[in-house]
């Protein structure tokens, strides 16, 4: 472990020292009531630039990143941010807007640039989803999905429907359930059966006409696509439940077929996974909703809309929308970095990035099937899951091949998601990675493979390569005490 940058302190060691105060100053000084003033210094380590600006990038780079290395976290879709995106985020003319300038024509045209920002956004977003509007506002994909659900139960309290539960897929990301308990549901689990998909059988089961709706992933989370969906979506609307779209895994299908044209009615992306804007640590994210024409209605507040002239306004007075989801219209710079994303890419930039995408995933299946245990023997999209069954049973689980995998400096996949599968190990290649770089992922997963079945008792202290080496999970998460 690194010293802190207290423990760097040397007595009057000086970074920065100001020149003494002019007697105007000193005047000024004396002006200020004494009470105001400090008793003492503060306490603050005394260090030179060079000492600062070495601890600092010495920690930063601990900070695991994908502009360092294959970040393979299933789910997540770690892909490379092209730095373009930053550098037209950062133009002053986008980073130095305040938000309550006027939008109108009569106020100034000062956010026409930032509002065509928005639309154009918003009218791509349609484009690609098959959806009739976006609303570009919630912050992350599970407030896009708690906005989803809101916008449901708007519809159907509309419709003087009353409807109590939604039903989810026991492979669904853990947002999925949560958002539809937040929004006031009773969620029902459906399970899903051998082939990874959710039971049919008893999906039909459980649907009645007090579901609302049901949430799917498709891909799903074991990166499988549901080759019944026409099907399940006719059911769905036969019982007028509408049909969710959690997108995070939007990036398998990209300029191939919409979730529109699949019969889905409301969804959400994740900007910060399909459209490359920077993630991991928590956001900053944007969560898109996008919604078929009969929910329209419904969406946050407030809406963009293109007057006769041709300019575009932010649009507040709508009677039956469920109000606000976020301060003014979202987290502004991400979509400006989507955007940036999708003007850069064009329609055929985006076909290829769903094309390596599943191509990628593929050749990690296909290289890695004889040394790992794969549950559901499909063709898969953008993501291959497999279980670590077969290493656990030497005493090697899916926590041991991620610790090792972070010993030789590779980000692990996700593990033990989605909850379908025991030992899961779930890779994301995405797109952007070099056959080179995927050949060391897969290198390094057989060597591993190889020694858990020779040395199992190896794994037991491993990362020994990283500042921190293993902890004792179990007592971090029973003795929360501090401990130096
Ligand atoms: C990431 C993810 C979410 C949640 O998105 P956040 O932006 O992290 O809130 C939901 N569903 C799936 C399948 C995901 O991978």
């Amino acid at each position: 472990m690194s010293a802190l940058i207290f423990e760097k302190s040397a007595p009057g060691r000086r970074g920065y020292t100001l020149p003494k105060p002019t007697a105007a100053e000193q005047a000024c000084r004396l002006r200020i009531p004494a009470r105001y003033f400090a008793d003492a210094p503060p306490e603050l380590p005394e260090v030179s630039e060079l000492d600062v600006v070495r601890h600092f990038t010495n920690l930063s780079h601990r900070n695991f990143c994908v502009d360092g290395q294959f970040y393979p976290l299933g789910s997540c879709t770690m892909k490379y941010n092209p730095k373009i995106n930053e550098h037209v985020a950062a133009l002053d003319g986008f980073s130095s807007l305040h938000p309550l300038l006027p939008q109108l024509r009569g106020g100034g045209m000062l956010t026409q640039g930032a509002l065509e920002v928005l639309y154009q956004t918003e009218r791509w977003l349609c484009e690609i989803c098959g959806m009739d509007a976006f609303s570009l506002q919630p912050m992350a994909g599970a407030h896009g999905e708690l906005t989803g659900i809101m916008l449901i139960a708007a519809y159907h309290r509309a419709q003087g429907h009353r409807k109590t539960k939604v039903l989810v897929p026991d492979s669904a990301h853990g947002t999925n359930p949560s958002s539809a308990a937040i929004a006031g549901y009773e969620v029902v689990s459906i399970p899903s059966g051998a082939d990874g998909e959710m039971d049919f059988a008893r999906f039909e089961a459980a649907l009645g006409d007090d579901v609302a709706a049901v949430m799917l992933t498709c891909p799903n989370t074991a990166g499988l696509f549901n080759p019944r969906i026409h099907e399940l979506a006719d059911r769905v609307h036969a019982h007028d439940a509408l049909l969710y779209y959690d997108g995070a895994n939007l990036n398998a299908l990209l300029g191939r077929c919409r979730p529109g044209d699949l019969g889905f009615d409301v969804m959400h992306l994740n900007l910060h996974k399909t459209f490359s804007t920077p993630h991991g640590g928590g956001g900053p994210g944007a969560g898109p909703v996008g919604v078929k024409a009969r929910l329209i209605p419904f969406l946050p507040t407030s809406v963009i809309i293109k007057r006769q002239d041709g300019t575009l306004a932010l649009e507040y007075d709508r009677a039956q929308s469920i109000g606000y989801v976020a301060p003014f219209y979202g987290n502004f710079a991400i979509i400006v970095r989507a955007y940036t994303y999708l003007l850069m890419l064009g329609r055929e930039g985006l076909r290829k990035v769903s094309a390596n995408a599943v191509l990628n995933a593929n050749y990690v299946q296909a290289r890695l099937r004889a040394h790992y245990d794969l549950p559901y023997d499909r063709r898969c999209m953008h993501e291959c899951v497999f279980s670590a069954a077969r290493q656990a049973a030497q005493g090697v689980h899916a926590l041991d091949i991620a610790k090792a995998l972070i010993d030789r400096g590779l980000h692990p996949p996700t593990v033990y998601f989605p909850l379908i599968v025991k030992e899961a190990l779930m890779i994301e290649p995405t797109e952007t990675e070099s056959k080179e770089d995927l050949d060391r992922f897969i290198d390094a997963m057989i060597e591993i493979a190889a020694q858990a079945e020779r040395d199992p008792a190896s794994f037991a202290d491993l990362p020994r390569t990283t500042p921190v080496s293993r902890v004792d999970e179990r007592k971090a998460a029973r003795d929360m005490r501090f401990t130096a």
